[in-house]
C-alpha cells in the first residue's frame, strides 16, 4: 500500500471499460437477484462495463441461475469443475477480465452498490487500488471479529507489507494491478496479501457492510484458520526464524543447567532428586520441537503444492451471453 501524492499519473482512458468480478459459492438464493440489481445500478452510472461471474463449484443451483440470468443480461459465466475457494475464483475473474479496471464484489449484497461510484471517481483521480474499509463488522460475530483482529495484528507484525485489517476483497483494481496480479504464479493464494504485495497507489474508502441477503457465510472458523495459516506463511519466513531463536534460547538454558548439574555433582557428589525437573524439561523441549516441526511442515506443504505446478483451478465451462456460446475448457 503506497498512499501517494498523485503527480505524474497517466490520464485514464476516455471511455473506460470496467470488469465486475463476482465469485459465487452456494448463492442460489442471491445470485439472480444480485446480478439483476447490479446491472440496474451500473446502468444508472452510465459506464461501459462487463460482468464476469464465477461459480466456484457450488453444490446447489447457483450455476443454473447464473446461466439463466446470462440470457437476460450480457455477462460471462465461468464455471469451475469443483469448489476451489474464493481466492482462486477471484484469480480466474482477473484472468478473464478485459477492462481498464476491475471491481471485485461478493454475490451476497454485502458490498453496497453506492460505493462503486466513489471507487471509480478515485480511480479517475489516479489511484490504482481503491479498497473498501469495513466500518462496522457488527454482522461478523464476536469470535470472528476477535480472530480477525489477532490475525491481522500478527500478520502486520511478521509480514514486511502492511495489510489494512478492515479491508477485504471489495475493491477496484487498475489494469496495471490486474496484470501484475496475473503474473503471480503461486497456488497457495492469500489475495489480501497479494494486493498489498504488488504495491501501486492505494486508498481506502470506508463503507458499511450490509447484512447478507440470504444464505450463510461460507467461512467457518476452520476455513478462516486455514486462510490465516496461508497468509502468515506466504508473506514471511519470520515464524521459522522465531522457531530457530526459541531453539537457540532453550539450548542455552539447557547447556547452562547441564553445566551446573555436572559442577554440582563434582563439588558435592552425585544425588538423584530432580525427577520432576527432568520430566518437565523433556515435555517442554518436546513441545517446542513439535511446534517448530509444525511451522516447518507448513512451509514444506507450500513447497509441495507449488512444485506440483497444478493449475490454480479447472474450468468446466465458460458461458458468454454476448457471444451466446458455451465452451467446455480447462484453464
Ligand atoms: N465464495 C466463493 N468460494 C468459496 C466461498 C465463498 O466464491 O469457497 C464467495 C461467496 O459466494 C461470496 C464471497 O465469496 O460471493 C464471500 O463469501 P462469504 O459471504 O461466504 O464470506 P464472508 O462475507 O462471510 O466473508
Ligand atoms: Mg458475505
Amino acid at each position: 500500500m503506497r498512499p501517494s501524492p498523485l503527480q505524474d499519473v497517466l490520464p485514464r482512458p476516455k471511455n473506460p471499460l470496467f470488469s465486475f468480478i463476482i465469485p459465487a459459492y452456494a448463492e442460489e438464493k442471491n445470485i439472480a437477484t444480485f446480478l439483476m440489481a447490479l446491472k440496474d445500478a451500473l446502468d444508472h452510472l452510465s459506464i461501459r462495463y462487463e460482468i464476469i461471474t464465477i461459480d466456484d463449484g457450488s453444490p446447489d443451483n447457483t450455476a443454473k441461475f447464473m446461466r439463466e440470468t446470462a440470457q437476460k443480461i450480457p455477462m460471462k459465466c465461468v464455471l469451475f469443475s469443483r469448489n476451489f475457494g474464493k481466492e482462486q475464483a477471484l484469480t480466474a475473474g482477473l484472468k478473464y477480465a478485459s477492462g481498464d479496471a476491475a471491481i471485485l464484489m461478493d454475490a451476497d449484497f454485502q458490498h453496497p452498490f453506492q460505493t462503486i461510484e466513489e471507487f471509480i471517481n478515485h480511480w479517475r483521480q489516479g489511484y490504482d487500488i481503491i479498497y473498501g474499509i469495513r466500518v462496522d463488522r457488527g454482522h461478523d460475530g464476536y469470535l470472528r471479529r476477535s480472530f480477525t483482529y489477532v490475525f491481522y495484528k500478527l500478520l502486520n507484525w511478521i509480514a514486511k507489507i502492511p495489510i489494512e485489517p478492515n479491508a477485504g476483497d471489495f475493491r477496484l483494481l487498475d489494469r496495471k494491478t490486474i496484470d501484475a496480479l496475473n503474473t503471480l504464479p503461486e497456488r497457495t493464494r492469500f489475495m489480501k496479501g497479494l494486493y498489498a504485495w504488488v504495491g501501486f497507489n492505494s486508498i481506502g474508502i470506508p463503507f458499511d457492510v450490509v447484512e447478507r441477503q440470504a444464505g450463510q457465510s461460507s467461512y467457518s472458523l476452520t476455513k478462516l484458520s486455514n486462510l490465516a495459516a496461508i497468509g502468515l506463511t506466504s508473506f514471511s519466513t519470520l515464524p521459522l526464524r522465531i522457531a530457530m531463536l526459541v531453539g537457540l534460547l532453550t539450548s542455552c538454558v539447557a547447556l547452562s543447567y547441564g553445566s551446573w548439574i555436572v559442577l554440582r555433582a563434582l563439588l558435592f557428589g552425585v544425588d538423584l532428586p530432580g525427577w520432576s525437573t527432568l520430566v518437565a524439561a523433556v515435555l517442554f523441549l518436546g513441545g517446542i520441537q513439535l511446534i517448530a516441526m509444525g511451522i516447518l511442515g507448513e512451509y514444506i506443504s507450500h513447497i509441495f503444492t507449488e512444485v506440483k505446478r497444478r493449475p490454480h483451478y479447472i474450468v468446466s465451462e465458460v458461458y458468454d451471453s454476448l457471444e451466446s456460446t458455451s465452451q467446455r475448457s480447462h484453464a
